[in-house]
């Protein structure tokens, strides 16, 4: 009996000792840490077990009680952060680990101190068994106290794992089932112990905790729970403004930042392996099946669904040291501010400033543009062309900032004649252009006509003062297969004519080199 819990307590050691060196060498510390302290607070408990069945004086029983409950009372709060980490890393909090660690020292001192109170163990006796000693020990309220503190925490790590094994998926359960068996076996020997059923002196607890362990650092091999992040990228990817979300490779959630929490705020409650579409209105551009690279998409962050934010994702794969794919990353940046910046930008490129409507460059842009669909469509357009008459004589005569007024004053005039669809831009200095749909050319011109009356009429005054103003017009129809530069040309020597005709008049002209 003896040699065999010499044994098992051996093996026990160099099984704890394994999972230590196991636990530190994985790449995500965060989650590691804490199975490594279990293990190294168990390597403890059998050291001193071993100490214990092996000594030979009274003195050297006690060291090794000691040495034993420098780690009893840190297994179960230890047990708890193992499990919160690998399955609900979330709700562990800094102080956590702080408190466990008090609360075992403080329960070290208690026995150490033990001859001086008697608190944890009431007596102490050497029953002579073979060539050595057991120990029987009486047992003090504090001793029922850590007792029942460690089964607290145990209750508490069962009720987070079987909630979780419930309303987890069946990855998550297979994940979880070794880890809860290998658990209870520690747990139950405990019990056991406590209880005072076995034969005195002989403590399975140290032994089949260790199997515990064993199965679920198995479990942590197998399923590599530790291995998902490496530990320094961890920090950076919890708090980076990017949101980024880790997908095994069906698509079951794995991981996510805090940024990614506040785009979806369903993440926080989503359990491991959970379908990631399962959150409402996530977007389409990320369902299941979309390959790596860049997309965009619109999401309202508040739930009214006001409030469209532009975002921008990279789908990329994770791959694992064999090269075998194990999920994806998506990272997703809000790119609201920068598209406002972009449209700002553009709109800058492409309107005039003074006016507001577009300038040449736009203008040739567009026209020509939309030139060519009229065209395939066999339909022709018409362009009309307007500059005002005598305005250097009107900055002459009223000052720079009225010839400004009066520019604004006229656009708005001639912007209320025209259809949305028309194209209207600042052509030049006080020139400006119009592409428009041809109706015929009666028509075209009676429009044209409205519109040199409607610069005739309008009221302008400035300062108190009414400014005069006409302008000249030319107007050109672009049939099928003319250029937009030859109409161009046609409609700045119809409006030149209208110049020398007089002013204040419109001039049909005529594409000089027109297709047959
Ligand atoms: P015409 O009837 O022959 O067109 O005579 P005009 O005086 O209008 O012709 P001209 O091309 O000689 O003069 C155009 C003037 O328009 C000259 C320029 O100073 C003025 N001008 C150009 N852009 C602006 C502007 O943005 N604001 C103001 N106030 N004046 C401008
Ligand atoms: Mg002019
Ligand atoms: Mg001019």
């Amino acid at each position: 009996m003896h040699t065999a819990l010499v044994i098992c307590l051996l093996i026990s050691l160099i099984v704890d000792a394994g999972m230590v060196v196991f636990a530190v060498t994985r790449r995500d510390r965060s989650r590691s840490i804490f199975s490594a302290a279990l293990a190294a607070w168990l390597f403890l408990y059998c050291l001193g077990y071993l100490v214990e069945i092996l000594c030979t004086t009274p003195e050297a029983a006690m060291a090794a009680l000691r040495i034993e409950n420098l780690g009893i009372p840190m297994i179960a709060p230890f047990f708890l952060l193992t499990a919160l980490s690998l399955f609900q890393a979330r709700l562990i909090k800094r102080w956590m680990p702080a408190v466990a660690v008090t609360y075992g020292f403080i329960m070290f001192l208690i026995v150490l101190f033990n001859d001086s109170h008697h608190l944890y163990y009431t007596s102490i006796e050497m029953v002579p068994y073979g060539g050595a000693y057991y120990i029987v020990l009486g047992r003090g309220p504090v001793y029922f106290l850590q007792q029942a503190v460690s089964v607290m925490f145990m209750l508490i790590a069962y009720g987070m794992l079987f909630t979780r094994f419930i309303r987890g998926s069946s990855k998550l359960r297979s994940q979880m089932t070794l880890f809860i068996l290998g658990s209870t076996v520690g747990f139950s020997a405990n019990i056991l112990n406590v209880s005072g059923i076995l034969p005195a002196g002989i403590d399975p607890t140290p032994f089949c905790m260790t199997i515990g362990l064993l199965l679920f650092s198995i479990n942590l091999f197998r399923h590599k729970l530790m291995d998902i992040i490496s530990a320094a990228a961890y920090t950076a990817v919890e708090t980076m403004d990017d949101a980024m979300i880790v997908l095994d490779t069906d698509w079951g959630f794995m991981f996510c930042n805090r940024s990614a929490e506040q785009i979806f705020p369903q993440l926080t409650e989503f359990s491991g392996t959970e379908i990631i579409t399962k959150i409402q209105d996530w977007p389409r551009a990320l369902a299941p099946g979309a390959s790596s690279g860049q997309v965009t998409f619109r999401h309202a962050r508040d739930d009214d669904g006001a409030n469209l934010s532009t975002y921008r994702a990279n789908i990329s794969q994770i791959t694992g040291s064999t090269g075998k794919q194990t999920g994806w990353s998506i990272v997703i940046r809000d790119i609201t501010d920068m598209t406002v910046l972009m449209s700002r930008l553009e709109e800058l490129a492409t309107t005039d400033p003074l006016t507001g409507i577009l300038n040449r460059r736009q203008f040739l842009y567009m026209a020509n543009r939309q030139l060519d669909m009229a065209q395939r469509h066999n339909l022709s357009m018409a362009l009309i062309l307007y500059d005002i008459d005598l305005f250097k004589k009107i900055n002459d005569t009223y000052g720079h900032m009225a010839g400004d007024f009066v520019l604004c004053s006229i656009v708005d005039a001639i912007r209320e004649q025209l259809r949305s669809y028309d194209i209207f831009a600042r052509y030049g200095g006080e020139e400006f252009v119009i592409f428009t749909a041809d109706g015929d050319a009666d028509k075209l011109y009676i429009f044209a006509q409205r519109l040199c009356a409607v610069v005739e009429n309008v009221q302008i005054v400035y300062e108190g003062t009414h400014i005069p103003v006409t302008a000249s017009f030319g107007v050109v129809q672009i049939p099928p297969g003319a250029g937009f530069e030859a109409a161009m040309r046609a409609v700045d020597i119809a409006m030149y004519e209208a110049k020398s005709g007089g002013r204040n008049q419109v001039v049909m002209g005529r594409i000089a080199e027109l297709p047959n």
